[in-house]
């Protein structure tokens, strides 16, 4: 991902993010980090075509997704993005696997084959099977976490953007949701930018 001098007003003409300038390199994990307030979700919103810088350039994978349209965006999105927030990453009353599946089903990959990738997403994120048939709303925050990143995954996404996906854990899930990321990371190459707000996760797990 590479950035030039990205803007992005409120609609009022608020500027919240003003000339920002940066690059993700490709099969690392990446950290944002800055204080409450500074713009890393508008940031990452912007990185994930959510919503649209109101100046500078955007690359990614060598697309310019400042210049698409919404439908290309979202097509785009789909097809290279998986996105992970701090929470509300899943429908509480769909299973663990469901809700995987259902990822499966609004994306592009299809649903051939989907169920054994949803189960073994799941296993990678070390959900134990016998919780696959629970529904999400009776899973721990830190399971429900590793079935949004399986989730996030289940389009063989090249680039997974995290907002604060451990900002809800105790240190003990969240060290098993970083593992995950980590794991996925050597294996997959996934690259990774990951918004975190703990300097010692970020030199446990981070390359940059
Ligand atoms: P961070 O994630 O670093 O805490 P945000 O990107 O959420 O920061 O927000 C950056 C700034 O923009 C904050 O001051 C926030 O209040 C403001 N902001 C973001 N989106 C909106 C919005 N839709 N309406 C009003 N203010 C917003
Ligand atoms: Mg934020």
């Amino acid at each position: 991902l590479s950035f030039q001098d990205l803007c992005y007003e409120l609609g009022d003409g608020t500027p919240i993010l003003s000339d920002v300038t940066g690059k993700v390199e490709a099969d690392k994990i990446t950290m944002l980090m800055g204080p409450s307030g500074s713009g890393k979700s508008t940031l990452l919103s912007l990185l994930a075509g959510l919503s649209v810088p109101t100046a500078g350039g955007l690359q990614i994978l060598g697309d310019d997704i400042a210049n698409m349209s919404t439908r290309q965006r979202d097509r785009f999105r789909g097809a290279n993005l998986g996105v992970v927030f701090q929470q509300f990453n899943l429908i509480p009353y769909l299973s663990a696997l469901d809700n995987v599946l259902l990822a499966a089903r609004f994306g592009s990959a299809g649903m051939s084959g989907s169920r054994q990738r949803a189960a073994t997403l799941l296993e990678r994120v070390n959900l134990p099977l016998a919780l696959h048939q629970r529904a999400a709303s009776a899973l721990s925050i830190g399971q429900q976490q590793r079935v949004a990143i399986a989730k996030a995954l289940v389009q063989k996404p090249k680039i997974m953007l995290a907002d604060e996906p451990i900002a809800s854990l105790d240190p003990a899930n969240a060290t098993l949701v970083m593992d995950s990321l980590r794991q996925i990371n050597k294996e997959d190459g996934l690259t990774v930018l990951v918004n975190l707000h703990t300097l010692d996760t970020a030199r446990a797990y981070c390359d940059r």
